[in-house]
């Protein structure tokens, strides 16, 4: 009787495939997490095995033998591979892909997962004389043969110093049989424990932090660490760190993105004197295999990076860290659909470490944990340093003037602010000159051709642009309709900008949004040129909001809050909350007393007053309610199926099947909702609808999810559609 190998290919089909061992290759010496080369269709692929069993539901002679074994150690280790078979049932997704979005590129083309050093050896007919005599003109030739006679082995550096062209040499000596190459596996460095560099006195709260943590080494201990910006999140994650290095131990800390927070790398940087292992999307494959190698090995006592890198290999793991953990970029949109922090959560628990989410913005699903008992509050009450909180006050738009978006009282209080030397940030998520080109003759709005939506005007490029799908066209002379002139309705940020520098000619200025962007290294010139004090008048989008700290800024204006206030999602109010105290958490970071000015057409709205009155906490006490009464997440779990087609009817014929299947499965447990087509119908062309479920727990939702996607996946009508699964969904459309 032979094993079967289980074994996950990097294929969109939600199951393993099942193989013969390699011949001659003993089952019983396979560790799950190796990878290997098997017969794939007419192709051959890596695969990673994922398990070993008796039995294979295919007849004997379907099994094919597998080719060979790339590796002797797993490329991942066993609790990561539970880690990552747990999420792909949990996400529903092919277990290839997860398994593949685990590991950097080239080690999915079978890449060598240790680092390997090439070295050259006289064969042993060379040594013994066997071979026909070099000719006495190839000195180049004769001075390599020379020096390998007298080592073992030659590496490349002992090579490249005889000749320039020592490459084409060896390779000559190696056809004509004088020469062996041999691979060898560099051993890893042994861990030296970093030096730490100094930082400031911990408060007491703080210090009360730092110690939790750490006191919690060694086991699974989920910690919210919730503190207002500024207050020294931070440093608390930096001592904890510290902490754990010295326990010769490895901290794998999340962020929610790497360009945006080069400040936050540069503090990691300075603190550990360590190689910093840094993952992120702009990484090339060799510097994204070199930072693997270098957590798997466990030379990098600290391991920073985005979304992907919880899925990074530790040799000695310690801790993990999730900066921002509100942040919605820790969920993957597309493709595998994992959330970064509900998988850290996870990972944790099965590596028995303490795992740290922070926020000055908590979610409201990490807020329901500490509610339930499922995770220690950690609080960080002030700023430090003795800067205060910032005065939040409304403008409201109905009765005050406001010129090209900026109310008068707004263009005053920037003026006191920039005469007492402080620096002023205005936050509009908008980009662009101006959202609308309207004819004012006619009402004619230019239109994306292929999305529900109005086009972007650009006024700099002289182009309109479509924020939804990306098509772009030449700003008309007139109107296409009555030939009447056209003109821009409303505000983005390159009318703030030119609005400011109309009514600030003096003051230098700065705009920051993806355009002004960018070009590689634009954003960071930028954001020196803010901390150097250059820069007086800052306008732009999200990107402002996230992490940064301008000591200087002492005014945060917030452009238009009403965008999000009545949004159809159920998640908008807890987004537009979190943003506006991000970035009213600009204001004010140092010595200079901060002021928020938000401008609103809706001043009376809950979401404001809650937020002027009792901060944050208020607002997520009244939401976490309101989430309860309406049984939506954290009370209740969701899963939406989406689909899109070419033609308006296709979506919610596929959905009507699969919402049929779901009834017949569901029980009372599940409600079906839907479907539903999204509120923008069209997008680059394609009708999008939805079929939401709702469940009281995961549970009975996992349930129903396993046997309800394979019988869609069966579905005739699937295969006329786009269509995907995602859990615990962040946005509903
Ligand atoms: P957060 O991560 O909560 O925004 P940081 O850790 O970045 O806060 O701290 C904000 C500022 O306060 C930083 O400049 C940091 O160096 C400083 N800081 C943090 N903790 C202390 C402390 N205990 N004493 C003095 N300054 C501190
Ligand atoms: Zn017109
Ligand atoms: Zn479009």
């Amino acid at each position: 009787m032979s094993l079967v190998l289980g074994i996950a290919v990097d294929v969109p089909l939600r199951r393993l495939f099942d193989y013969r061992p390699p011949p001659g290759v003993d089952p019983a010496t396979l560790q799950p997490g190796v990878r290997l080369w098997v017969p794939f269709g007419r192709r051959r692929v890596t695969g990673v095995l994922v398990e070993t069993r008796l039995t294979s539901t295919l007849p004997d002679s379907k099994l094919r033998p597998a080719i060979a074994v790339i590796d002797d150690t797993p490329v991942i280790e066993q609790s990561l591979l539970e880690l990552l078979r747990w999420a792909a049932d949990y996400y529903r997704h092919p277990p290839g892909e997860v398994i593949a979005a685990a590991l950097p590129a080239p080690l999915r083309i079978g890449t060598a997962a240790l680092e390997t050093e090439e070295r050259w050896t006289l064969s042993a007919a060379a040594r013994t004389g066997e071979l026909p005599p070099l000719s006495p003109r190839a000195h180049r030739l004769r001075e390599m043969v020379a020096a390998l006679e007298t080592r073992d082995a030659a590496d490349e550096a002992t090579l490249a110093a005889l000749s320039p062209r020592w490459r084409d040499h060896v390779r000559e000596l190696e056809q004509r049989g004088w020469v062996l190459r041999l691979r060898e596996a560099v051993a890893p460095a042994s861990p030296r424990p970093p030096l730490l560099g100094d930082g400031p006195q911990p408060t007491p709260e703080q210090q009360r932090a730092i110690e939790a943590i750490s006191a919690a080494a060694g086991q699974n201990a989920p910690f919210l660490l919730h503190g207002v910006t500024g207050s020294g999140k931070t440093e608390v994650y930096l001592r904890a760190i510290a902490e754990v290095v010295r326990r010769e131990q490895q901290a794998l800390v999340l962020v929610p993105e790497i360009s945006l927070t080069p400040q936050l790398v540069a503090r990691f940087a300075a603190r550990f004197d360590a190689p910093l292992a840094v993952l992120h999307s702009s990484l090339t494959d060799q510097e994204r295999l070199r930072a693997w190698r270098a957590a798997r090995s466990g030379d990098a006592p600290v391991i920073i990076g985005t979304r992907s890198a919880i899925f990074a290999p530790l040799a000695r793991p310690g801790l993990i860290v999730v900066d921002e953990e509100h942040d919605p970029s820790y969920k993957q949109q597309e493709g595998f659909r994992y959330s970064a922090r509900d998988l850290a959560l996870a990972r944790a628990q099965r590596l028995a470490v303490p795992v740290v989410l922070g926020s000055a913005t908590p979610s409201l699903e990490s807020l329901e944990r500490v509610q339930a008992g499922r995770a220690t509050l950690l609080e960080l009450p002030a700023r430090t340093a003795g800067a205060k909180p910032p005065a939040i006050h409304l403008i409201d738009l109905r009765k005050h003037a406001a010129t090209q978006g900026i109310a008068t009282p707004t263009v005053l209080a920037i003026q006191r602010h920039l005469g007492a030397g402080g620096q002023v940030l205005l936050y509009l998520n908008r980009r662009g000159y101006a959202p609308t080109l309207f004819c004012p003759a006619c009402g004619w709005a230019a239109p994306c051709p292929r999305c529900d939506a109005r086009l972007t005007v650009h006024q700099r490029e002289r182009r309109l642009h479509c924020h939804h799908c990306g098509s772009e066209q030449a700003i008309p002379e007139s109107c296409p309709t009555c030939f009447e002139p056209v003109k821009p309705v409303g505000q983005g940020t390159e009318r703030i900008e030119e609005t400011l520098a109309k009514l600030f000619p003096d003051v230098p200025l700065e705009r920051i949004d993806r355009d002004a962007v960018r070009r590689k290294g634009a954003l960071e010139a930028a954001l020196d040129r803010v901390t150097s004090g250059a820069v007086r008048l800052l306008v732009g989008t999200q990107m402002l909001t996230k992490g940064h700290h301008f000591p200087d800024v002492s005014l945060v204006v917030v452009l238009n809050a009403d965008q999000g206030l009545f949004g159809t999602d159920f998640r908008a109010s807890e987004r537009l909350a979190q943003t506006i105290v991000q970035v009213a958490g600009r204001a004010g970071r140092a010595e200079r007393p901060g002021e928020v000015l938000i401008q609103t057409e809706y001043p009376e709205h809950p979401l404001l007053t809650q937020l002027i009155a009792g901060g944050y906490d208020a607002f997520a006490k009244a939401a976490l309610e309101e989430r309860k009464a309406a049984r939506w997440p954290p009370f209740a779990r969701i899963a939406v199926l989406r689909a899109e087609a070419s033609r308006r009817e296709i979506p919610t014929e596929f959905l009507d099947r699969a919402r049929e299947l779901a009834e017949a499965l569901a029980g009372r447990e599940v409600e079906v909702l839907g479907p539903a087509t999204a509120p923008m119908e069209r997008r680059a062309g394609l009708y999008r609808a939805q079929l939401l479920l709702h469940a009281p727990g995961h549970s009975p939702l996992q349930r129903l999810l396993a046997r309800w996607l394979p019988a869609v996946e069966e579905l005739p009508e699937a295969r006329k559609v786009r269509w995907s699964l995602d859990v615990d969904p962040l946005e509903l459309f």
